[in-house]
């Protein structure tokens, strides 16, 4: 039987793709006149180095249960598997007699390889095999400069993207789906064991709703909400004042192509400057996606190799664990560590905060920082967390240099100005007056009385913290 006959089959192989509206994979297959079989292989492995951290899966856990019932609504059902991924979709090519496999693309180093191969060999043994882009604007090797080389400096890489920026029609979920029970059922979704069985990820969920639901409920909030002033609003952590969109888009729960149309259908004389700041925003994690492919080496490696010889601290696991709980003694970096345990998320301003505070006032390398944020973040994402780190570092592309060290008492100041997200976070912190929150040292006394459990002084004084950064990046540089 062949495409077009009534009853032949294509896999549906979705991996950071957990949505049905803006599927090119899922629409391919419908458009040839295959019955779709949506399948999800669980292979953490095939992450290399890099396998998904805990709060990870358990997002996807209820990510993929959204996918399950939104594939049911209309028809249809996710079909759980455990990898490796090409034996898997062979076996389920071998009994489903499958003629397809459509996949949309991934970006992660470990997977584009896995991927190839897994597409070679598939296309070999007679099977047809598609893949497409339902992640990002532009893929990686889209957009050169005027040398043909990858970029490294975001701007000039923006400004391109901005000349080939052409709003797409994005395709709508489809209304029904045709189902068919050849072969297989797979495991239960339990049986992939990605929700904790601890339940710490229980205060998670009075934030987040994972899946596609949780993704467009999140945007109209912001549309509705936090778009208004955002350019100006989008560096505050004590306000919502940013779109919380990053767990969706990391696994595909909502398009980029689609937050951008919805956006720009609401674009008005009023709010350009946030529409195009919060662009500019998606444009970073272009960059990042583009920066991950053309040097896959950056997870693991400084982008900027004279880093190799930095004379970084050597790591002491009771200060790595104090940063990692919230247990500093400096209010803004206790904040976000803390926001970040009980949230699976950081606000973008304070995530600069702390992994200044750990690369510079503490002067540890910063892939300690990466692992933690890998573990514990819900967005958590090779491509932003490897940009993100590099940046604040000052050993990435087009990086923030290494001697602008971030005083996170100054910075508490200006973007928490009436303590109101220390006060949230560090309760024991509340009763004291504002400016003492920001650096509560500076009276022993009163911290004493209001809060006798929080560190007396921060792990490092913060001037001679910086000073011996600055010293250690001055020997570099000689
Ligand atoms: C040390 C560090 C680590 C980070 N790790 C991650 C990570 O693992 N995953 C992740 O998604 N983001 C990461 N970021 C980027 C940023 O902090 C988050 O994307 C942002 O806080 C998400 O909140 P939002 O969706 O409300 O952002 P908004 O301000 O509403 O931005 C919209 C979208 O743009 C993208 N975006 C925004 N800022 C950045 C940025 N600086 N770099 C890349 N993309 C961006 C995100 O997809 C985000 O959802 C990291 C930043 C730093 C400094």
């Amino acid at each position: 039987m062949s495409a077009g006959e009534s009853n032949a089959l294509a896999l549906v192989w979705f991996r950071n793709d957990l949505r049905l509206d803006d599927n090119p994979a899922l629409q391919a297959a419908l458009d040839n006149g295959y019955v779709p079989i949506p399948v999800y292989i669980h292979a953490p492995d095939e992450g290399g180095d890099w396998a998904p951290g805990a709060a990870s899966d358990a997002w996807r856990h209820r990510s993929l249960a959204a996918l399950d019932a939104a594939l049911r609504e209309r028809g249809s059902h996710l079909r759980h598997f455990f990898g490796p991924s090409l034996a898997t979709l062979q076996s389920l090519i071998a009994t489903t007699g499958a003629e397809a496999v459509f996949w949309n693309r991934r970006y992660e180093p470990a997977c584009e390889r896995r991927d190839a191969n897994i597409k070679t060999t598939l296309r070999q043994q007679g099977v047809r095999v598609e893949s497409f882009n339902a992640a990002l604007l532009f893929e990686p090797w889209t957009v050169r400069n005027k040398q043909g080389l990858p970029f490294k400096v975001f701007t000039p890489y923006w400004k391109t993207l901005l000349a080939q920026w052409q709003l797409g029609l994005c395709i709508d979920a489809p209304k029904h789906l045709p189902d068919s029970d050849e072969g297989p059922a797979g495991v239960p979704l339990a049986a992939l064991k990605l929700a904790p069985k601890l339940g710490w990820d229980r205060t998670f969920w009075d934030e987040w709703t994972p899946g596609e639901a949780g993704a467009y409920a999140a945007l109209d909030a912001f549309v509705d909400g936090a778009l208004r002033g955002y350019r100006d609003q989008r560096d505050r952590p004590d306000r919502i004042g940013t779109s919380r969109l990053s767990p969706h888009l990391h696994f595909g729960e909502i398009a980029p192509w689609r937050v951008a149309s919805v956006l720009e259908r609401e674009r008005t004389a009023g709010n350009g400057a946030d529409i195009d700041a919060f662009l500019r925003e998606l444009g970073w994690r272009e960059f990042a996606h583009h920066l991950l492919h053309h040097f896959p080496e950056t997870p693991d490696r400084n982008f900027d190799e004279r880093f190799n010889d930095f004379a970084w601290s050597k790591l002491s696991q009771a200060q790595l664990a104090d940063w990692q709980q919230g247990r500093t003694g400096v209010p803004i970096v206790d904040a976000g560590m803390r926001e970040l345990w009980h949230t699976g998320w950081m606000h973008n301003r304070v995530r600069m905060i702390v992994a200044s505070f750990l690369t510079k006032h503490l002067r540890y390398h910063w892939r300690h920082g990466a692992r933690w944020f890998w573990d514990t973040l819900v967005d958590a994402d090779l491509a932003n967390n490897t940009l993100g780190w590099q940046w604040v570092a000052g050993t990435g592309a087009d990086a923030a240099p290494y001697f602008r060290v971030f005083n996170p008492v100054l910075q508490a100041t200006k973007f928490d100005p009436d303590g109101r997200y220390i006060a949230r976070w560090v309760p024991e912190l509340a009763g004291l007056p504002v400016p003492l929150r920001f650096s509560p040292w500076q009276d022993p006394q009163a911290l004493r009385r209001v809060a006798p459990d929080y560190p007396p002084q921060p792990l490092v004084d913060m001037g001679a913290g910086r000073d011996s950064a600055l010293a250690a990046y001055r020997k570099l540089r000689g």
